[in-house]
């Protein structure tokens, strides 16, 4: 961890612990809960039914657990896992979208019970200026923003559009909405000491040649880690056609983005449910507490 970043010794602590922050954690297990299914925005790789690819692998739809029953979860996955040290919102839809209300309730019944546990929350940014304080009142530590692009115009053409204070905006006006929102989010919580990472997704002949900037307005900023994905291909979504990067394309994109800061090369585009290390999901032998389809 570069000295220069500040970070707090408990923070410190907490992101040591972190399997996807940092290779050291490797041996701690998370807890992804399915508790938000709404989303405001429409990416263009993105088909609703599955989980968001901007954290979460599409493929299979998560069931969405009410509060109470993510609490119910936590509790027995926890007495399972003696290493599980944190607590993830990842969807499957936005965490800060219309099912914000219960990320809230789950996170707070959640640190009732358990006053250590590290919370970890994913989001496309949108809505990040209007939470960051309170995020930070209940306790979340460790966010990551997906934002591949810091141009409006290549932003605007990652979203086929964006739901946004009672208006729908497309192309280059969505765009600008992204960008200012997702940096002024990011902004406000590094302020606060939160440890941010960004996500970017790679878009072959969109923004594969714009990441560079991406990742240096990132450091510029104070972001801990970046993490340049490769896109999934998801059928029946716009860029269902669109071509991959190939793998070569991304790890040099990776080698040259690491020169400017720290990337993170092992992320499992994991499920919004997902349970146990990173190396072992055990999300199917014991997510089978709660089942209502609720999305
Ligand atoms: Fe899909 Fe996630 Fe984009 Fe929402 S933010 S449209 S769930 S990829
Ligand atoms: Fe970690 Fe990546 Fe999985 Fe999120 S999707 S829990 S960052 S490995």
């Amino acid at each position: 961890i570069p000295e220069d970043m500040g970070i707090s010794e408990d923070m410190l602590k907490k992101t040591m612990e972190h399997p996807c922050y940092n290779c050291a954690g490797h041996k701690n297990a998370r807890i992804h809960l399915p508790v938000a299914p709404a989303c405001n925005v429409q990416c263009n790789y993105c088909v609703r039914k599955f989980d968001c690819p901007n954290e979460s692998r599409p493929g299979v739809t998560s069931s969405i657990l009410t509060p109470e029953e993510a609490l119910e979860r936590y509790k027995i996955v926890k007495a399972k896992l003696p290493n599980l040290t944190v607590v993830g919102i990842a969807g499957p839809g936005d965490s800060l979208a219309d099912n914000y209300p219960q990320v809230k309730r789950t996170l707070e019944l959640i640190r009732e019970y358990d006053k250590d546990v590290t919370f970890c929350l994913s989001t496309n940014g949108l809505m990040l200026p209007f939470y960051a304080k309170e995020l930070v009142s209940l306790g979340v530590t460790h966010i990551t923003v997906t934002m591949s692009a810091v141009d409006p115009k290549i932003s605007g053409k990652i979203y086929q559009y964006v739901k946004y204070m009672g208006g729908i905006y497309e192309g280059d006006a969505a765009g600008a909405i992204m960008v200012s929102n997702q940096l002024s989010g990011l902004r406000l919580l590094l302020a606060e000491g939160i440890i941010c990472k960004v996500n970017i997704v790679t878009l072959k002949g969109i923004n594969e040649q714009h990441i560079p900037e991406v990742v240096r307005t990132c450091k510029e900023m104070g972001v801990y880690i970046t993490n340049i994905m490769q896109m999934v291909p998801v059928k029946g979504s716009a860029f269902e056609n669109l071509p991959l990067v190939s793998n070569l394309e991304i790890g040099k994109l990776r080698t040259e983005c690491g020169t400017i800061m720290k990337q993170m090369l092992h992320c499992r585009q994991c499920r919004a449910d997902a349970i146990g290390t990173l190396d072992n999901d055990l999300s199917l032998d014991l997510a089978g507490f709660t089942v209502e389809e609720k999305r």
